[in-house]
C-alpha cells in the first residue's frame, strides 16, 4: 500500500508540489496556518492542526517559511512531534538553518521518527512544473523511502550526505543565485546607461561565458520591471542570513555574499520586500539615477 503523506505549508511551493502528489495517486492530509489555503488543495484532506497530520501520515512533508516556523510546526503545541507514529518520516523542503535541522532531527528520532532536510530550487514554475533539484540530507535508507515522492516533485533528485547537508548545499546554491542577479543587474544598467538596449545586453552575454540562467529565468522580469514573486527578496535575505551564519560557523569568508545580504535589508527597507528578488536590480537603477531602456 502507499504511503500516506502529510503536506504542510501550501504557500507558493508547497501548494504545486502537493498538487503534483495527489496528481500522481497519493492519499494527502493537509495543514496551512491560514485554513482556506489547505481547502484551497482539491482532494486532499485537511486537518486542523499538525499534530493531526502526523497522526494520520507515515510521511510528512513540510514546506515552510524560516526556520522559526518550522520549529513551531514541528515541536511547539500540537505540533508534528506530539502525533507522530512510530517509524514515520520527516521531509523538511523548506530553506531554514542546518544547525536548527539537525537539532530537529534528534528530536524526531527520540521519538522513534526520523527526518530528512530536502531544500528545493527551481522556483515556483519547478514546484509547478515538478521539474525542482532536490537536495537531501539524511540516511540513505530514508532517502530511498522518500525517493518517490521526490520523483514526482523533482527533475534533479540527490542525496547529499547526512541530515543538514542538504541545507548546506542549499544556501550554497543561494550564494552563487544571488550574486548573479547582483551582477546581471550591474550589467544591465551599465550597458543601458551607456546606449545599447537592455534586451541587446541580455542576447549578447547570453550566447558568451556570461550567460547564465538568471538572463533566461528573470529575462522578462527584469525588462518589463514586472517584480511579482516568483522569490521573494525576504526569503533570499534569509537564505543568505543563513549562509553567512553557516560560514561563520565553519571559518569561511563570504566577503561579497555580505553585500548582498546588505542590498536585499535595503530593498526591504524600501519596502520591496514582497518583490520578486530580480528587483535587485531597482537598487543599482536607483543609485545609478538610470531606469534601464530608458
Ligand atoms: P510562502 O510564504 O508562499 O509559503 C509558506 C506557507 O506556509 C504559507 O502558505 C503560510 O501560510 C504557511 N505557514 C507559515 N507559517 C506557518 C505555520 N506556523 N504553520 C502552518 N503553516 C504556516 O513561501 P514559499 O515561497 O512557498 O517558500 C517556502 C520555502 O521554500 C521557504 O523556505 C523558501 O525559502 C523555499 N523556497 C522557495 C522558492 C520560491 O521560489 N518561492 C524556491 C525555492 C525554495
Amino acid at each position: 500500500m502507499a504511503e500516506k503523506i502529510g503536506f504542510i505549508g501550501l504557500g507558493i511551493m508547497g501548494h504545486p508540489m502537493a498538487e503534483n502528489l495527489i496528481e500522481a495517486g497519493y492519499d494527502l492530509v493537509a495543514y496551512n496556518r491560514t485554513r482556506e489555503k489547505a481547502e484551497e488543495l482539491e482532494g486532499a484532506t485537511v486537518a486542523d492542526t499538525p499534530r493531526e497530520v502526523a497522526g494520520q501520515s507515515d510521511i510528512i512533508i513540510t514546506m515552510l517559511p524560516d526556520s522559526p516556523q518550522v520549529e513551531e510546526v514541528l515541536e511547539g503545541e500540537d505540533g508534528v512531534l506530539e502525533g507522530i507514529k512510530e517509524g514515520a518520516l520527516i521531509v523538511d523542503m523548506s530553506t531554514i538553518s542546518p544547525v536548527v535541522t539537525e537539532e530537529l532531527s534528534r528530536q524526531a528520532q527520540e521519538m522513534g521518527a526520523s527526518m530528512l532536510d530536502a531544500p528545493v530550487s527551481g522556483g515556483d514554475v519547478g514546484a509547478i512544473e515538478g521539474t525542482l533539484s532536490i537536495m537531501v540530507g539524511g540516511s540513505e535508507e530514508d532517502f530511498e523511502r522518500a525517493l518517490p515522492l521526490f520523483e514526482v516533485m523533482g527533475g534533479t533528485v540527490t542525496h547529499v550526505g547526512p541530515v543538514g547537508t542538504g541545507q548546506v548545499v542549499k544556501a550554497a546554491n543561494q550564494i552563487v543565485v544571488a550574486l548573479t542577479i547582483e551582477a546581471v543587474s550591474e550589467a544591465l544598467v551599465l550597458g543601458s546607461k551607456g546606449g545599447v538596449a537592455p534586451e541587446k545586453i541580455l542576447d549578447v552575454l547570453g550566447g558568451g561565458l556570461a550567460g547564465n540562467k538568471i538572463m533566461e529565468v528573470k529575462r522578462e522580469k527584469m525588462l518589463e520591471h514586472s517584480f511579482d514573486p516568483g522569490f521573494r527578496v525576504e526569503l533570499h535575505h534569509k537564505d543568505l542570513g543563513i549562509a553567512l551564519a553557516a560560514g561563520r560557523e565553519y571559518g569561511v569568508t563570504l566577503p561579497v555574499t555580505a553585500v548582498v545580504d546588505q542590498m536585499l535589508q535595503d530593498l526591504k527597507t524600501r519596502g520591496r520586500g514582497d518583490r520578486d528578488h530580480s528587483a535587485l536590480l531597482t537598487l543599482i537603477e536607483e543609485s545609478s539615477g538610470h531606469e534601464i531602456g530608458s
